[in-house]
């Protein structure tokens, strides 16, 4: 074999070089190491110090079990260079002539002197290896060892960046929306990608109890059986063998205003989900009360702040004036209902702030198209709701024509991070009803709305009248 060691280094270096995937990089080794000697079996683990358990490298990181007897070997290794047939041995300071029969080889994988987990290697029976292949072995588990560190590491950290996401944009979020609505499934559906392997449910006290907010249905009675044993002082509680934690979200009065529950059927919450569901529920608590008390001032106000178009509650109270008017000295009216195309693929592409970038735009451009008459709202999320008063259903027929096509052509610009876009084109879909003189305002509205939903069953960027 001795002449080809260097082949053997060779081989192996490539792959530590260019092989990502720990699965992959155990089988290729495997592979090397065949070539050379009778190798049956080689694995690699890995200290998981959040779980105290011992993982597969080569088999997806799975665990193992705690009654094998690789976790005696863990212990018993440190001191030593390898762990052969069941018994400690170091290697001498030079090559002898010494062969050895093998059948299992142990080595320690070493990071800042400390060993972080162990290479394992099952030969056939009455293998002879001589004192060069141990040296030689030394060598290769303190490569892999490198590599290991490196991927556990990359991984780490990948984490670590999508915490700080994540946190950074529940803390954007708190700028300009105040809609409850609106808010909490961003942050669940934030929290639901982030921690993997546990599903997420977001709850909020109304009329003092817990209500289920995101998703729509949670079944688990012992995600109920948690939540009544929360007070504003519990810091978190964990049930069903750590597999459902529930984290209070407190408000700054400092009673308890909601919940946020991880639950699985699986995996019991490691420590690092725990300590990253504590900080991202503080942050989410923040966020959370902020709007509400956000909303508890803007029901008074009648300006909405993300579009400076009139808020829906303003809109509904010239909404009765109008009509009032309208009726009383008998002039046309005419209402529209707008709706931005496919605007969750805006979110899901660019990100929520470029979303409201938009929203921003296309209230700006509905604004300008309009006349000083004319009463345009934002009516909810991504809809506009206009008045057009002393208008016949031919003209805001014009109007909406040419508020669409100016939509359609406007380059509108975002505030994306990420990529380089600094504008996108969107369409609206419209609906438009002609007041009847018999209905209410809100009849009118529902009429329009119907006309909206043909214009987006029939291929949307188009107008529909009733
Ligand atoms: P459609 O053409 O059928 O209207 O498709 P759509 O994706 O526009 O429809 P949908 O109603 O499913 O999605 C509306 C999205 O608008 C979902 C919601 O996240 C988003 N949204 C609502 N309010 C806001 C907001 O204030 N800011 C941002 N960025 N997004 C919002
Ligand atoms: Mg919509
Ligand atoms: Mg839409």
């Amino acid at each position: 074999m001795k002449d080809n060691y260097l082949n053997f280094l060779i081989q192996v270096s490539n792959i530590l070089a260019h092989e990502l995937n720990t699965d992959n990089l155990t089988e290729e080794l495997k592979k090397i190491l065949s070539g050379y000697s009778n190798v049956v079996e080689f694995k690699t683990y890995v200290w998981d110090s959040i779980t105290s358990t011992l993982r597969d490298c080569g088999n997806n990181w799975a665990i193992i079990e705690e009654t094998d007897g690789l976790y005696n070997n863990y212990e018993n290794i440190k001191e030593s260079d390898f762990i052969i047939n069941s018994k400690t041995y170091k290697l001498p300071p030079v090559v002898s002539d010494i062969t050895l029969k093998l059948s299992s080889l142990c080595m320690p994988m070493i990071k800042d002197g400390k060993t972080f987990g162990i290479l394992e290697i099952k030969f056939e029976e009455n293998t002879t290896v001589n004192m060069e292949f141990l040296f030689l072995m030394k060598i290769l588990s303190s490569q892999i060892s490198l590599k290991l560190q490196n991927i556990v590491l990359n991984e780490q950290s990948k984490i670590n960046v999508e915490f700080h996401d994540s946190m950074k944009n529940i803390a954007k979020i708190i700028e300009t929306q105040y809609e409850l609505n609106y808010i909490v499934p961003i942050i669940g559906e934030m929290l639901d990608r982030f921690i993997t392997d546990h599903l997420i449910y977001v709850f909020l006290i109304q009329d003092e109890k817990f209500n289920l907010v995101w998703p729509k249905a949670c079944k688990d009675e012992r995600v109920y059986e948690a939540l009544n044993k929360l007070t504003p002082e519990t810091e978190y509680i964990l049930t069903n063998n750590d597999k459902i934690g529930a984290f209070p979200l407190i408000s700054e009065e400092g009673e308890l205003s909601g919940c946020i529950v991880a639950r699985s059927t699986l995996d019991a919450l490691s420590r690092r989900d725990i300590s990253y569901l504590e900080q991202l529920t503080h942050q989410s608590a923040i966020t959370i009360n902020r709007a509400n008390s956000y909303s508890k001032i803007l029901q008074y106000a009648t300006i909405d702040a993300l579009t400076n178009l009139n808020n829906r509650r303003q809109f509904e109270l010239r909404l009765g004036q109008e009509i009032a008017t309208t009726k009383r000295q008998n002039n046309p009216l005419c209402a529209m209902m707008i709706d931005i195309d496919f605007f969750k693929k805006v979110n899901d592409t660019y990100g929520h702030a470029s979303g409201d970038a938009v929203l921003r735009g296309v209230a700006g451009i509905i604004k300008s198209a309009l006349r000083e008459s004319d009463i345009p709202s934002r009516y909810g999320g991504e809809e506009f709701a206009v008045l057009l008063p002393y208008t016949h259903i031919d003209e805001a027929k014009i109007v909406g024509e040419r508020l669409r096509k100016t939509i359609e052509e406007s380059n509108i610009p975002i505030n994306c991070e990420d990529t380089e876009t600094s504008s996108i084109k969107v369409t609206i879909s419209m609906g438009i009803a002609e007041f009847n003189n018999t209905e209410t305002g809100e009849e009118l509205f529902e009429r329009a709305d119907k006309a909206l939903y043909e214009a987006k069953t029939t291929g949307r960027n188009r107008i529909c009248t009733v």
